[in-house]
């Protein structure tokens, strides 16, 4: 997959939502048809490429990841599972807080959501200090699923966010070194 596209289509938004932010804003690639389809097509093939097969569930992390990983669970066949904020799902739930750069978010997914040993892949538009996709992960062991793979749009290489993902193996589509 040649992702100059994508790149393309990541727009740059300094100080947003904070001074110092640089925001990569993902809504223009979305938008576009091309490039949502590469997108979603790269996801589907490291998928299908990893060892063992393909997962049989997606978790999407809230709210990007969702916009892709509902996209990629139906081109594979397999249903999908959100990670969601704090008090956002019904019923019982599981729940994991992780640290943020000032004080603490929580982060849930339903107690049922997953079949004891089920391969999981989990999918996010962006990584950054690893601390959401690292609780994502908490959250599957906890409901007794496999983590096969970490998959992100993007990668902000400088914050060493993988780091806090473990063994799990991380891909992204597109590395900002
Ligand atoms: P983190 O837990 O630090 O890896 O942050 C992950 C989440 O924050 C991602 O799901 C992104 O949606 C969002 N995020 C963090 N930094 C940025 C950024 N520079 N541009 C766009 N989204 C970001």
């Amino acid at each position: 997959m040649d992702p100059a596209p994508l790149y393309r289509a990541v727009r740059d938004v300094p100080d947003f939502p904070k001074p110092g932010i640089l925001f990569k804003d993902i809504m223009p690639l979305l938008a576009d048809a091309a490039c949502f389809r590469l997108a979603i097509d790269g996801f589907v093939e490291i998928c299908r490429a990893l060892p063992g097969g393909p997962p049989t569930k997606i978790v999407g992390i809230d709210a990007r990841g969702f916009l892709f990983g509902a996209a990629v669970a139906y081109a594979l066949g397999v249903g999908v599972v959100p990670v969601r904020k704090k008090g956002k799902l019904p019923g019982r739930t599981e729940s994991h807080a992780y640290t943020l750069e000032y004080g603490e978010a929580v982060v849930e997914m339903q107690a049922d959501a997953l079949a004891p040993g089920e391969r999981v892949v989990v999918i996010d538009d962006l990584l950054a200090t690893g601390g959401t996709a690292g609780a994502a992960l908490e959250l599957i062991r906890k409901l007794g699923g496999k983590p096969l793979a970490v998959l992100f749009l993007i990668e902000l290489e400088f914050l060493r966010g993988r780091a806090k993902l473990g063994d799990t193996p991380v891909t992204a589509l597109l590395n900002y070194p």
